[in-house]
């Protein structure tokens, strides 16, 4: 890394005094876009009333904005698509450009956010409405709040900061906003087939400001375990497919502790907690005075980034074979495995890259503190970028995962305009 000249530094200063004055003037404006963000109630297959509201904001920003169909036809050859389910109908995304004045000799970025949000779940544990856009004690409330509408509108008022003071970028700077990517990533990865590229792309995930180049994938399996029913009056003659269950899942903690004690990584605070197994259905019996004949478990398998899909899925086969093996009863009757739902893939970037020091050192400038860098445990949008179109990406967006898909979701304002901040300087910065 350079050292940075006095005169850079100056004129550093002086970029930063000016966006934090413009982004301070948006305030009312940016909070009031979130809100009536929040209050749309995009979830899964219901995306495009939140696009049509973005895309009004941007078109006034005058950005060359398409909107851009997700067509599961165009899609489905594509091995890092996941069919979700849901209607394709009406599942669009917003491509905003702002063209550079220098694209062949600057860096281009991509701002990419997802408007789906996951269900509300009970409405009536909530304090206000699921959708409310509430806000209170400097805290805007509502699903979607900070998974991650207020991430977008960080990104949408950055650029508004930036026009303010008469800043425009040398390289183009693209604004996605992307459906069903709780649900698989269909929006990201139609822009990534219809050709979409950049030098670098920031997700606007939210990641309390940190640095996320890396995060976890995760497959979904399902093992089905026989027993041999019999009268519970007689239950050591039969055997309890429950009981088997047990002794599989005990296994299976066994191996996911091996496999991250194997893995040790400096961007996780937990050291056991990367790539997670974790089973979250277990079913079996269908009478209490019955040693049940059939078990099902169904849960989660973390992959760790650098680790394929095929590898990962080959080392779980291993394991359950290993503990089959060493169960008699399993050994003759041993559980089948299925994979099935989303099947996701890890993802990484260099964290050496370029963007992420130019973020590193923007975040410093408007937070005033160093930038942490850490990895994910959860599955993001950012594996289609790294994986598929080749381009570096980061999580990086105001919010705390913690606060994301729980009851009274919420994020601090403040952390909105800190974002808002380190994004227009970041674009200011990456893209001369
Ligand atoms: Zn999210």
């Amino acid at each position: 890394m350079t050292q940075p000249t006095v005169s850079n530094h100056t004129a550093t200063a002086d970029r930063v005094a000016r966006i934090c004055g413009a982004v301070d003037e948006l305030r009312p404006a940016l909070v009031a876009f979130a809100q009536g963000l929040v209050r749309i109630p995009s979830l899964p297959g219901q995306e495009a009333p939140a696009h049509d509201y973005v895309a009004v904001k941007l078109r006034a920003l005058q950005l060359d904005v398409a909107i851009v169909e997700s067509r599961f036809d165009e899609l489905r050859g594509h091995p890092a698509f996941n069919d979700d389910g849901l209607a394709p109908e009406g599942r669009i995304n917003v491509v905003a450009r702002w063209p550079g004045a220098t694209p062949s000799r600057s860096r281009s970025l991509i701002l990419n956010g997802h408007l789906d949000v996951v269900s509300a779940g009970n409405v009536a544990l909530w304090t206000d409405a699921p959708f409310s856009g509430v806000i209170r004690g400097g805290r805007l409330y509502g699903r979607g709040a900070c998974d991650m509408k207020s991430g977008v509108t960080a990104a949408v008022f950055a650029l508004e900061a930036l026009m303010r003071i008469g800043r425009r970028p040398g390289g183009d700077v693209t604004v996605q906003t992307v459906s069903g990517e709780e649900s698989g990533g269909v929006g990201t990865l139609t822009t990534i087939v219809k050709g979409c590229r950049a030098d670098a792309a920031i997700i606007l995930e939210p990641t309390t400001l940190k640095l996320c180049p890396i995060q976890s994938g995760a497959l979904t399996f399902r093992l089905r375990v026989d027993g041999r029913s019999i009268h519970a009056c007689m239950k050591r003659l039969g055997v309890s497919a429950i009981e088997k269950a047990c002794y599989l899942i005990g296994r299976l903690n066994a191996f996911d502790r091996a496999r991250h004690l194997a893995r040790p990584s400096p961007y996780y605070p937990d050291p056991l907690n990367i790539a997670p197994i974790s089973v979250g259905t277990l079913s079996g019996g269908d009478w209490h005075s019955t040693v049940p004949q059939e078990s099902v478990i169904e849960g989660r398998f973390g992959i760790f980034a650098g680790e394929s899909v095929a590898d990962a899925q080959q080392a779980f086969v291993a394991a359950v074979h290993d503990a089959s093996a060493a169960d008699p009863w399993l050994r003759e009757h041993p559980p089948a495995l299925e994979w099935f739902e989303g099947q996701f893939e890890a993802g990484q970037t260099d964290t050496a890259a370029p963007i992420l020091l130019a973020l590193a050192t923007c975040h410093e400038a408007m937070a005033g503190e160093p930038a942490v860098m850490e990895g994910v445990t959860y599955g993001s949008d950012l594996r289609l970028f790294t994986n598929h179109a080749g381009i570096p990406a980061v999580l990086y967006g105001p919010g705390d995962v913690a606060n994301a898909h729980t009851v009274d979701e919420f994020i601090e304002v403040e952390e909105v305009v800190t974002a808002t901040k380190v994004l227009a300087l970041t674009i200011d910065t990456w893209c001369a």
